[in-house]
């Protein structure tokens, strides 16, 4: 649950990282805000993960429909989408930082062998 001494760390938080934040600062920070039930971590921000790349779907989706592009508005669902990305980390026991280093990693390795299209994990 969140108490006061968060809210106080939140403040630090924000005044300290307006500039820049790494992702484990993000992660750490986020983590602080988090209150659902130790039994239920990891199934609780991967489904929730789920439902906020949907939000930002959504979104998009209403766009094409609509005619109306909220970029702010998507970009609070990707904020939504990265809490849950940072939770779900947290649950795994993995910084956030190594799981975008590692992806970057994968992303280049692919890039660099002419493999970055197409479609697989193991390219
Ligand atoms: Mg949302």
């Amino acid at each position: 649950m969140i108490n006061e001494s968060d809210l106080e760390a939140w403040s630090y938080y924000n005044e300290a990282y307006k500039e820049k934040m790494s992702m484990d600062q993000y992660q750490s920070a986020a983590a602080k805000t988090a209150i659902y039930k130790s039994e239920h971590s990891i199934l609780y921000p991967a489904l929730g993960l789920a439902g906020e790349a949907g939000e930002v779907a959504n979104k998009v989706k209403k766009m094409l429909r609509d005619g109306n592009f909220d970029r702010h508005a998507i970009a609070a669902e990707i904020g939504d989408v990265l809490w849950y990305t940072a939770a779900l980390a947290r649950d795994l026991n993995v910084d956030l930082h190594d799981i975008a280093l590692g992806n970057l990693e994968k992303l280049y390795d692919r890039k660099s062998r002419g493999k970055i299209g197409g479609s697989g994990d193991n390219r």
